[in-house]
């Protein structure tokens, strides 16, 4: 899963472009829910938040480092769950 930083400058134009509703807002700034985020395996090549992101705030979250093969399998699960 990948993790938006204390840099966010809260800009709003990832969260609508997320296939997973991984993004919301949080306390002060926008977050990533990691059992949601799959990187966009299953629906994109590139994580599409980081293409959109006008700060680059977005690195892989380091408690959450998954596999390829992981993070298809939670695309899976997601889609199984609607
Ligand atoms: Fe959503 Fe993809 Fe960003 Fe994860 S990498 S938060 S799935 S847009
Ligand atoms: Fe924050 Fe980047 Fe998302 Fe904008 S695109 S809300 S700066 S994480």
């Amino acid at each position: 899963a990948l993790m938006i930083t204390d840099e966010c400058i809260n800009c709003d134009v990832c969260e609508p472009e997320c296939p997973n509703q991984a993004i919301s807002m949080g306390a002060d700034y926008y977050q990533i829910d990691p059992a949601r985020c799959t990187e966009c395996v299953g629906h994109f090549d590139e994580p599409q938040c980081v293409q959109v992101c006008p700060v680059a705030c977005i690195p892989v979250n380091p408690a959450h480092v998954e596999t390829r093969e992981g993070l298809m399998a939670k695309y899976l699960r997601l889609q199984q769950a609607g």
